[in-house]
């Protein structure tokens, strides 16, 4: 059996066809007929199928720590929010949802929150990620339209990419635009972003700015391209307002004070705004970089003003893009899942919007006031103004900023409820009330990408345990406390409510339309090809390219300009917190691990949180490559390993946004981001908290690999989890135990187990080696030393594989390294093929001197291409060297 659905991950939104064997395996494969992805798939996407276990999966609701019926889990969470809004109003509970939603279960959390409870507090994690390009579309174009679609990123001939590691984040769009740029030779890529990152690798120009003055660049281009007449004039002055103003904001600004501002050279300036100028196909491409800020809508607008004024929109092959992070943030944006939107892009402070939802749902009540938004609503939280939480489907306890506060008031709360496929993540362990959902593969609706394309998402595994559809939960409560409307006969009634709502009095009037969908019959919503809205009478096919006509959704119909004056950051550093964090993603890893942790593989490329320094700004503060950094701010503190590298920005910290306490003691990075967020768009600002770094030295370091799952320490920093045939264990303390080999037998589970030890100690220098052997297997070892000077995990990890250990291996454990060449592959680069760093410079050194070449030796980077850049970074790296051993 095949099921075509869509990978859960990224914006990208790329199509899977799922095979399941009858055996009941499942395995994926990229949808070639998709048109996000044409058959291709990321390692995430590629690692779906080793995700869908029921490992750590919640299975039956629970009350209170303990298993309880359906009933009875569904009349506590009816009663409780009845009773709450009875005692205290409808603004004393509040839903925080997710872009891991499908659009039809957040379509009816949203219409029981704002049309029957009657509180518009209701908000998403999507806030975290796209809210701020969500105002700056507004206030540009009237409405939350992304103007473009991928083919334009294909067709460009300059891509901007500015706070993006698309490399990373976007891996397969990321692909595309690089292959379309072999193909095009005036092709030109630009990143603007302070860290050289992985989507450096095959760039023309880098522009490492400082951190936050992404306004001032985009002003200084606004005044080039005013200066040098690259002028639109009938567009501007036909299709657009506002344009005197928002010059007469950067009059004066020349490169050389763009430049000095940005902490730029004024020639990378120069260049950057000449192709700019010149290039008359431009997308400029936006992220985390942009919206993470508390000047995030005006950097949106900075950069949307420099397409107004050129023309540059609404034809193929230019625009502004923002690329959304979460699956389904898209699709939240269409039914209102934000606390200051209503369903179908309508406005909530719009009377004629509410009346027009409030005759539509037939609802008692309308919000009439924006609710909280997400930082907002857990501070009400706290204050006790929020008496009663819904959280769905998210992990706020990791992923907010100022989290340890969020865990406070999480703790502190009357009744929180948590619907999630998961049993243990940080935040359901501060659940009253858990309820079991169904997870991707089980769960059944649509899903809109980074480029408005609505795409099915089908089961194809059944439902485990007592699992539930989120829309079905959500239906279920929403009777219960006696709301009507709630009587949905399936997922596809659900879909065909939301469809009819975006035509009904809309007659043009609004963006979103997906009308001419509203009449599907259920077995049209199974078939269902990805489809790009407005989808109307007139577009039945779907709209790939919007304002071709020159005509917005403003009462004038004119995009607006908006005068940008650069801000400084809410928190600037001090003589104390001297350093920037920024945070973000890695390649393998999505948001908090719950799923994409689960597999070796995907954890074998990046095994611990680390902390990225400039080699300068390492040296000031005491911290060394691969040993660990105590991270502090003025919210919280964590541990993370340290990385030196002069790919980093002078005076900036970059630290990954995934591990939490399920994965790493002290790794929860969000304990110290500042919890300021943009005034207009309520977007936290997760790029720029003062923190500083200094040495964390425990008084000794050990690493464990076992076939047995280790047990996690109570405290101090740790790391766990799976790798390769074994778990693995990094673990640091300041006591020492009495016997550290009954230690070692105690880690790996091995009490009373006889076994043969391979022991080796030096209690002089703090070093103890361990191995135990079973049948002349490997079944755990133990390494032990005061510092992280460490063997290599690699390696070990492989001897594993064997199923009887060589005198060689037994002689490589007791010294501690590989005998032999090749024994160490290193830490893996490909993880589709498990290749390592020391096996691709193996391969440079001996003459392989291109991507292509490595992949026809090793394979690396020829099936999800993902590794890519990291290749092309060791071949630079690499092949100097081999020159210089060929001279
Ligand atoms: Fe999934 Fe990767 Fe495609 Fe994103 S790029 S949708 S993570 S396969």
């Amino acid at each position: 059996m095949s099921v075509k659905t869509t990978c859960p991950y990224c914006g990208v939104g790329c199509g899977v066809v799922a095979r399941k064997g009858a055996d009941g395996t499942v395995s994926v494969e990229g949808d070639k007929e998709h048109p996000a992805n044409f058959g291709r798939l990321c390692s995430k996407g590629s690692a779906l199928a080793e995700t869908i276990d029921l490992d750590g999966r919640l299975l039956e609701p629970m009350v209170n720590g303990a298993p309880a019926t359906w009933d009875d889990a569904l009349d506590i969470v009816a009663d409780g929010f009845a009773k709450v809004i009875r005692e205290h109003g409808p603004d004393a509970v509040a839903f925080y949802v997710s872009g891991q939603l499908l659009t039809e279960d957040y379509y009816v959390v949203n219409k029981l929150s704002k049309g029957f409870v009657g509180t518009a507090n209701i908000d998403t994690n999507s806030r975290l990620c796209m809210a701020s390009s969500v105002v700056g579309h507004k206030r540009a174009f009237g409405s939350d339209t992304v103007p473009g679609c991928y083919e334009d990123l294909e067709q460009a001939d300059l891509l901007v990419f500015v706070g993006s590691n698309a490399a990373w984040c976007h891996p397969i769009l990321h692909q595309r635009m690089l292959a379309a740029k072999e193909k095009n030779p005036n092709c030109k890529i630009v990143v603007i972003d302070p860290r050289r990152t992985a989507t450096c690798e095959g760039a023309d120009l880098h522009l490492s700015l400082r951190a936050g003055s992404d306004t001032v660049l985009f002003n200084g281009l606004l005044a080039y391209l005013a200066g040098n007449n690259v002028i639109d004039r009938e567009f501007v002055g036909s299709s657009t307002t506002g344009v005197a103003d928002a010059l007469a904001e950067v009059a004066g600004q020349t490169v050389a004070r763009t430049a000095a501002i940005c902490g730029l050279t004024e020639g990378t300036v120069s260049l950057f705004f000449d192709w700019f100028a010149k290039t008359e196909r431009v997308v400029t491409l936006y992220s985390q970089g942009v919206n993470q800020s508390t000047s995030g809508v005006d950097k949106v607008n900075s950069i949307i003003n420099c397409h107004l004024l050129t023309g540059r929109i609404g034809r193929p092959g230019m625009g502004p893009f923002s690329l959304t992070g979460q699956p389904n943030a898209m699709g939240g944006r269409e039914v209102g899942g934000l606390a200051n939107q209503l369903a179908a892009h309508m406005e909530l402070e719009k009377a004629e919007h509410r009346d027009i939802v409030q005759r539509f749902w037939r609802a008692p009540v309308m919000a009439d006031k924006g609710g909280l938004k997400a930082v907002d609503m857990f501070d009400a939280v706290a204050a006790g103004k929020v008496k009663a939480i819904w959280i769905m489907s998210t992990n706020p306890v990791v992923s907010l900023p100022d989290a340890d506060r969020v865990r406070a008031a999480l703790e502190a709360c009357e009744l929180v409820v948590v619907s999630d496929c998961m049993r243990s993540t940080d935040t359901t362990r501060h659940a009253h009330v858990l309820l079991p959902a169904l997870a991707w593969g089980e769960k059944d609706g649509t899903v809109t990408n980074s480029e408005r394309r609505i795409s099915r998402q089908r089961s194809f595994l059944p439902a485990p345990g007592e699992a539930r559809a989120d829309w079905r939960i959500i239906c279920d409560v929403a009777s219960r406390m006696g709301y009507a409307g709630f009587d949905y006969a399936g997922v596809a009634d659900v879909f065909r409510e939301h469809a009819d709502l975006s035509g009904f009095e809309n007659a043009g009037k609004r963006d979103f339309d997906i009308s001419a969908m509203a009449g599907l019959d259920d077995s049209a919503y199974e078939a269902m090809a990805p489809v790009q809205w407005p989808v109307t009478a007139a577009q039945p096919l779907g709209t790939a390219r919007m304002f071709q006509t020159n005509e917005f959704f403003t009462p004038d119909r004119k995009a607006r300009f908006i005068p940008i004056v650069p801000r400084p950051a809410r928190n600037p550093t001090s003589r104390e917190y001297r350093l920037v964090l920024n945070t973000g993603r890695v390649r393998d890893q999505w948001h908090t691990m719950t799923r994409t942790g689960k597999t070796a593989r995907l954890l074998s490329h990046i095994f611990e949180p680390y902390a990225e320094f400039h080699p300068e700004d390492a040296r000031l503060a005491g911290v060394k490559q691969d040993g660990l950094a105590l991270l502090t701010s003025a919210w919280g503190k964590m541990v993370a390993r340290v990385v030196v590298t002069a790919e980093q920005k002078r005076g900036c910290v970059f630290v990954p946004m995934h591990w939490n306490e399920e994965f790493a003691g002290e790794g929860r990075v969000n304990a110290l981001v500042n919890p300021a967020v943009d005034p207009l768009s309520g977007q936290p600002e997760s790029k720029h908290t003062p923190i500083k770094a200094d040495p964390y030295k425990p008084k000794w370091q050990a690493f464990i690999l076992s076939r047995n799952e280790i047990k996690r320490p109570d405290s101090g920093y740790w790391v766990h989890g799976k790798a390769g045939d074994c778990w693995r264990l990094e673990v640091t303390g300041n006591e020492r135990p009495e016997s550290w080999r009954d230690w070692a037998r105690a880690q790996l589970g091995l009490d009373g187990v006889e076994i043969e030890w391979i022991a080796y100690r030096d209690p002089t220098a703090g070093r103890f080696r361990y191995a135990a052997v079973r049948d002349g297997r490997l079944e755990g070892c133990v390494f032990i030393a005061p510092n992280h000077t460490l063997p290599s995990r690699a390696w070990l990890i492989g001897l594993f594989a064997e199923q009887e250990l060589s005198a060689n291996a037994r002689m490589s454990l007791l010294a501690g390294k590989p005998f032999g060449d090749g024994e160490d592959k290193g830490a893996i680069v490909c993880s589709c093929f498990s290749i390592g760093r020391n096996q691709i410079t193996a391969e440079i050194k001996k003459g392989s001197d291109s991507v292509e070449a490595i992949g026809r030796c090793l394979k690396a980077g020829t099936n999800c291409g993902g590794c890519k850049p990291e290749l092309n970074k060791l071949i630079a790296a690499t092949a100097p060297m081999r020159q210089a051993i060929a001279s």
